[in-house]
């Protein structure tokens, strides 16, 4: 077989892992494990961003009808995560194949120190063979603290891992141009690079929006846009994943083109890590104007009005402007405390340089 890549992420989802009663499809697990071994030794090297911890555990636990629905999801994350992983290293041993374990949540994102530990814990395992299994941590990620989905996650950790491509397995064959269930419609296969995908969403929310497809799209657009290939396809078909990196073969599924511009790894931290910033540095309309000027400008401190919240040095800040508007986010050179201190002072090194800016 002639791979398309070379390193690929590959994310599950809870509803290709389980089945209608809500308990773990093993049969199904086992097929994608015996691919993914199979890809692992013609040297393609895979991380796996697993769903089906929260499903797995409401499938064993019975509990009272007192328990409210975020301690729910934190008893069975946890329960189910341990079953989860005790398959995945079953199927995955019969292969001879060792995997980990990898816990995270957003807030290690928005922290330099926690990102830069996470990719080395993943790059270490890469060396050594070993697949990693990726979720939150559920147990800790509650309410505003969580990641919209896997699917968000995954394009982050494709996106930090230097990925080729990611593939996102669901329950249908793709993004369709109307109705997946009308039989007129089709799955559109190919969706180039910087693409407007508002045209497809034809149907109204609740058919996009089945399956989460419309944050798959948002989070596959902004990942194929910084050079990576997305595929959103039917985890349930036999082969899907073979089929899917073989040059020689044709699938049936979404694909989103990869932006060929490179862009650095820093930015593409920065650039997803919106929502996960550690504070706010509020700047005047001078500021403003220098910022979305023409001309490549850094946050300077003579035109920092306030600083909110606590950061390290290297931490994702969030740039708002006098009116209260988000400006963009960026690394900060300093952190909170000592930025404090040299607000409208002029000659310093500028807190956030303009290489490490991601202007909205
Ligand atoms: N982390 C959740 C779980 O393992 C799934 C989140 C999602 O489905 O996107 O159950």
């Amino acid at each position: 077989m002639v791979l398309k890549f070379k390193k690929i992420a590959v994310k599950i989802g809870s509803n290709v892992l389980t089945q209608k009663d809500g308990t773990l499809d093993i049969p199904r697990i086992e097929k994608l494990v015996t691919q993914i071994a199979q890809l692992h030794k013609a040297g393609l090297e895979i991380i796996l961003i697993s769903s089906g911890a929260v499903a797995a555990g409401k499938s064993q636990l019975k509990v009272s009808k007192k328990i409210d629905p975020i301690s729910a999801r934190q008893l069975f994350s946890a329960v189910g995560q341990v079953t989860l992983m005790n398959h995945y290293h079953r199927l995955f041993s019969e292969h001879g194949i060792f995997c980990g374990q990898v816990l995270t949540t957003k807030e290690n994102f928005g922290s330099r120190r926690h990102y830069l530990n996470q990719k080395n814990c993943m790059s270490e395992m890469l060396a050594h063979n070993v697949i990693p299994i990726v979720n939150e941590n559920d147990t800790i990620s509650v309410t505003e603290l969580m990641f919209t989905d896997n699917d968000e996650l995954s394009g982050l950790i494709a996106t930090m891992m230097g990925m080729e491509a990611l593939i996102i397995l669901s329950n249908i064959d793709g993004i369709y141009n109307g109705n997946p269930e009308d039989k007129n419609s089709q799955v559109i296969e190919t969706v180039e690079a910087n693409k407007n995908l508002s045209q497809y969403i034809q149907t109204g929310k609740s058919s996009f929006g089945r399956g989460g497809m419309l944050t798959k799209t948002t989070i596959a657009r902004k990942v194929a846009d910084e050079g990576i290939h997305v595929f959103i396809a039917n985890g349930k078909k036999d082969n899907i994943l073979l089929d899917l990196v073989n040059k020689e073969k044709h699938v049936i599924c979404t694909q989103f083109i990869a932006n060929r511009k490179e862009v650095s790894s820093v930015k593409k931290w920065i650039a997803h890590s919106d929502g996960f910033a550690k504070g706010e540095v509020h700047v005047n309309a001078g500021a403003r104007k220098a910022l979305t000027g023409n001309k490549a400008t850094s946050v300077l401190f003579v035109g920092i009005t306030e600083i909110l919240g606590e950061f390290e040095k290297d931490d994702i800040v969030k740039i708002i402007d006098e009116n209260g508007k988000q400006l963009g986010v960026g690394k900060t050179q300093y952190d909170n405390k000592k930025a404090t201190q040299l607000i409208g002072k002029k000659g310093q090194r500028p807190l956030v340089h303009y290489d490490y800016l991601y202007l909205d």
